[in-house]
């Protein structure tokens, strides 16, 4: 890893990405695409040392306090942040200040924080969203080498709902003859039954492959499930979009498996949910818990 001092930490839509890169090692990671311009090589993790003082800055001078969104980039429950604690100094900041926290990891030291994600949660909101891609921890160190396993964030998943704080489950990606299987997905959804979520985010059966993460992917592919990367080739080509075969099938499960134990699989609800505070809030909250 290396420090930067970056010049500003708050996206146009107040999300924040204190580390650029990631050290999870996810197979199928959208983040090392060329399109994002990454200027450092994706594990050698560049850490923005003033976050804190950019973050605190910034909503100062917010005249309407609103959700601050972390992790669309790289999960900010990396291994560097138990010894960093730059996402908790930024937590501090936002209960400080009295503005709401929506997070995505698929790490579990997220409950570090629970103390100051509560504390959040009782002055404005907190909703956290985990990644699950597969039920099988094997399998999951194979697709997401160095993230907890699956196991780890489903005991995560049963505390945030202990300490009252909504969590949301995204099924994504499914991978074309890796993990989408009917048996995976129904063991997926029997954690979120379990673990009691408020909702499963689904955009479909599938994964986006684009410059960079492609090539990744298939040497993943070619060391975790030889022959697998000449199939890719042939079915998906340089397309962008790689559904499932099974993807409507699988879906219609999802969509009745939610429907019947009152989960809601409403993307753009939950996307409210997530995004909005105060007055504009889908009132979903109660409801949803
Ligand atoms: S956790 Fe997210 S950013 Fe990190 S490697 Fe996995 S997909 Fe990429």
């Amino acid at each position: 890893m290396h420090y930067i001092q970056a010049k500003s930490l708050l996206s146009a839509k107040n999300g924040i990405n204190i580390y650029r890169g990631c050290t999870h090692g996810c197979i199928y990671c959208d983040s090392r695409s060329t399109v994002y311009q990454m200027d450092n090589v994706f594990e050698d993790v560049a850490v923005k040392e003033n976050a804190a003082e950019l973050l605190d800055a910034a909503l100062s001078r917010k005249k309407k306090r609103c959700m601050i969104g972390f992790g669309s980039m790289s999960d900010p429950y990396i291994p560097l942040e138990r010894e960093l604690k730059l996402t908790r100094r930024c937590l501090e900041i936002i209960s400080a200040r009295r503005f709401g926290v929506s997070l995505i990891t698929k790490s579990d030291l997220l409950l570090r924080d629970l103390d100051i994600l509560s504390e959040i949660h009782e002055k404005a909101k907190t909703v956290v969203s985990v990644t699950l891609t597969t039920a099988d921890d094997s399998l999951c160190r194979k697709i997401e080498p160095h993230a907890p396993p699956v196991s780890r964030r489903a005991e995560m998943l049963s505390a945030l709902h202990d300490a009252g704080i909504p969590a949301i489950v995204w099924l994504c990606p499914i991978l074309p003859w890796i993990n989408d299987t009917e048996e995976n997905l129904l063991q997926l959804l029997e954690i979120c039954k379990s673990t009691r979520v408020c909702g499963v985010i689904c955009f479909g059966f599938g994964l986006t492959l684009r410059e960079e993460n492609r090539e990744y992917f298939y040497q993943q592919l070619d060391r975790e499930f030889p022959g697998l990367s000449e199939k890719y080739r042939q079915v998906f080509g340089s397309s962008y979009g790689c559904a499932s075969p099974d993807s409507d099938r699988l879906l219609g499960i999802l969509r009745g498996f939610c429907k019947k134990e009152g989960i809601s699989s409403d993307t753009q609800k939950l996307f409210t949910f997530m995004n909005t505070l105060g007055e504009e809030d889908t009132g979903l909250q109660t409801t949803l818990l």
